[in-house]
Parts: C-alpha cells; sequence; structure tokens
C-alpha cells in the first residue's frame, strides 16, 4: 500500500446522521487532490449505528482506518488517538459534522507547501451559533491570552492542518488534559490561518454540553497559565493591607470615643472566607490534573481496529 501523504482525523461520537455525507465529502475532496491519502475515523464511543457505520466505510474503502474505543473518553482524547494512527506527511483535524468544510483542506495544503508546519482554520463567521456562546467564547479568548501569552490565535478551533513535526511533539506530550489546539500553539514552527466560515452542524446535535464546554475551557487555562496560582497571593496581600488599615482606622475611633458596630465584621468574614475558599478551588483544579497525569493510565482504550495496516 502507497504512504499516505494526508491523513484525515475525524473524531466520532453518535454521528449516524452525518457520517455517510462527511466520508463522500471528504473523500471527494481528498481524490481532486490526486495524492495517497487515508481517513482515520475515531469512534468515541458511540452508543448509536456509529461503529457498525464505520465498519461498513472500511469494508468499502481500502482509504478508510477506524479505531474503536473501549468507551467515550472525549473530543480532545479521541482527536490524540487519531494522531496516534495517522501516517501520513501532514494531518488534517476536522469535526465528523461538517462544521468545517472539506473544501478548505486543498487550501491549507497549499500554505503546507508553502513551508508552514501549523495551517490552523480561523473562522471568518459562524452560523447557526448563538449570540451568548460568541460572546462568551470572545471573553474567553481575551482572559486566556491574558494569562497564557499571545500565542493563542482568536476564533480558532481544532480544524487544523499539521505537519508530521507538530504531530509528533504534540503526541509526545503526556498530559491527560488536553487542549490541542494549545498544544499545537506551543509547539511553534511556523503558524499561519486559513479563514472558512463555519457552518452550521449538517445533522444531529451537539456533544458538547455546558459541562464538556466549561472543562475544556478550564483546561485551556490550567494546562498553559500558572498565573491563576498567584491569586491567593494577591487576594492575601490585598486583605492583610485592608486589615492594617482597619486596625488603625479602630484604633483611632477608639481613642476618638466613636462607639463602633459589628455589622461590618460578618461582610469581611464572608469576603475573606470566599476568597480563601475561592483559591484553595483554583489549587484544587490544578491539583486534580497533577493527579491524573501522575496516575499515568493511559489516554484511551482501543476496544477494536478496523482498516489499520499492519506494521
Ligand atoms: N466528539 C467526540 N467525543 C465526544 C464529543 C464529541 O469525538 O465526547 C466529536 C463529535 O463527533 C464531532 C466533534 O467531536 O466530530 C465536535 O463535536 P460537536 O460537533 O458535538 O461539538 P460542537 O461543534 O457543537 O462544539
Ligand atoms: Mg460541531
Amino acid at each position: 500500500m502507497l504512504h499516505p501523504v494526508f491523513s484525515i482525523v475525524v473524531p466520532c461520537y453518535n454521528e449516524q446522521e452525518v457520517l455517510d455525507e462527511t466520508h463522500k465529502r471528504l473523500s471527494s475532496v481528498m481524490q481532486k487532490m490526486g495524492e495517497p491519502y487515508e481517513i482515520v475515523y475515531i469512534n468515541d464511543g458511540s452508543r448509536d449505528q456509529t461503529p457498525l457505520m464505520l465498519n461498513r466505510l472500511a469494508e468499502q474503502d481500502p482509504a478508510v482506518r477506524v479505531v474503536h474505543f473501549a468507551r467515550n473518553r472525549g473530543h480532545q482524547i479521541a482527536v490524540s488517538a487519531g494522531l496516534d494512527y495517522a501516517a501520513g506527511d501532514a494531518v488534517v483535524i476536522i469535526d465528523a459534522d461538517l462544521q468545517d468544510p472539506p473544501e478548505i483542506i486543498p487550501e491549507m495544503t497549499e500554505k503546507w507547501r508553502e513551508g508552514y508546519e501549523v495551517v490552523y482554520g480561523q473562522r471568518r463567521s459562524r452560523k447557526g451559533e448563538s449570540k451568548l456562546k460568541e460572546l462568551t467564547a470572545g471573553l474567553y479568548y481575551t482572559f486566556l491570552r491574558k494569562l497564557a501569552g499571545d500565542i493563542f490565535p482568536r476564533d480558532t478551533g481544532d480544524f487544523r492542518l499539521v505537519d508530521r513535526k507538530a504531530v509528533n511533539v504534540v503526541r509526545k506530550m503526556p498530559e491527560h488534559a488536553r487542549y490541542l489546539r494549545g498544544m499545537f500553539s506551543w509547539v511553534g514552527f511556523k503558524q499561519t490561518p486559513v479563514l472558512f466560515d463555519r457552518d452550521k452542524r449538517f445533522a444531529g446535535e451537539t456533544h458538547y454540553p455546558l459541562r464538556k464546554m466549561l472543562r475544556l475551557a478550564g483546561d485551556g487555562i490550567v494546562s498553559f497559565s500558572d498565573k491563576p496560582l498567584s491569586l491567593g497571593l494577591f487576594l492575601g496581600l490585598l486583605f492583610g493591607g485592608f486589615g492594617c488599615l482597619g486596625a488603625l482606622i479602630l484604633f483611632i475611633l477608639m481613642i476618638a470615643g466613636v462607639p463602633g458596630g459589628l455589622w461590618w465584621l460578618a461582610i469581611l468574614l464572608l469576603i475573606m472566607g470566599g476568597s480563601i475558599l475561592f483559591t484553595l478551588g483554583i489549587m484544587g483544579r490544578y491539583l486534580a490534573r497533577i493527579f491524573d497525569d501522575v496516575k499515568g493510565r493511559p489516554l484511551y482504550v482501543v476496544a477494536d481496529t478496523r482498516g489499520i495496516p499492519a506494521e
């Protein structure tokens, strides 16, 4: 079998409504480019017809590779597994739901041929996304860039083409809290955007409920910045300063013989207690991720594969 120039990595979780269409569109784009390619589908513990449909695709199309996870591990880990199985010189990461248009891949390829190692899709517009999501996403990225420095490009998800060199670096990063877009930025090399319009989901529903979204957002911050850990230091200094000032004022009032009330004590205690618990909570988030990494469990467990060529 020919060594693939391109590997397309597609994470799939309950995508029965879109898979056939996705495969059709991906294949037609890749065939037009006229170079050997493979499509690596990661079945992230789907509970619908996705596994069967993927196996069928693998039977019909020799370019298809399928990796079945033993259970759902989440989008970022599914893509990480795809990077492990991809053999191509360039790897494209793309969602299964056709929100990332495959037709952009040739343009990404041109940039790759010009010598860029990471070509990331940058959203010019987003269809079918609520104003609230746009607003919160905007705020989040501003915050992240403040904390972690400006290596993170705006309006960028995981849709990208990555050179083998960058793929190999990211594969060597053992962290369990995987924020891949950040990891690819961290790697460095020559990076460039390609603008695209993000479509609506072709069919089916989002598998990113608020809970998963918040976790991903947390991973981005915790994995790329230790600034939140200094918050306790800052609050401690702040309240310590206020405390000294307050003591001085009370002392003066006492000498002047002004009778004092205690209502402010309750407020002070609440603010103090709140900030102590808040900083403890932040430390907990870091601790949880250290714990995850220290356990050293595998990122994912593979139950079955199809179409993977024997080494
Ligand atoms: N996905 C996955 N595992 C999950 C959730 C999602 O592999 O636990 C895949 C999903 O099949 C899709 C991609 O990740 O290919 C993006 O998910 P989705 O479209 O649901 O998220 P959204 O685009 O709404 O943020
Ligand atoms: Mg989607």
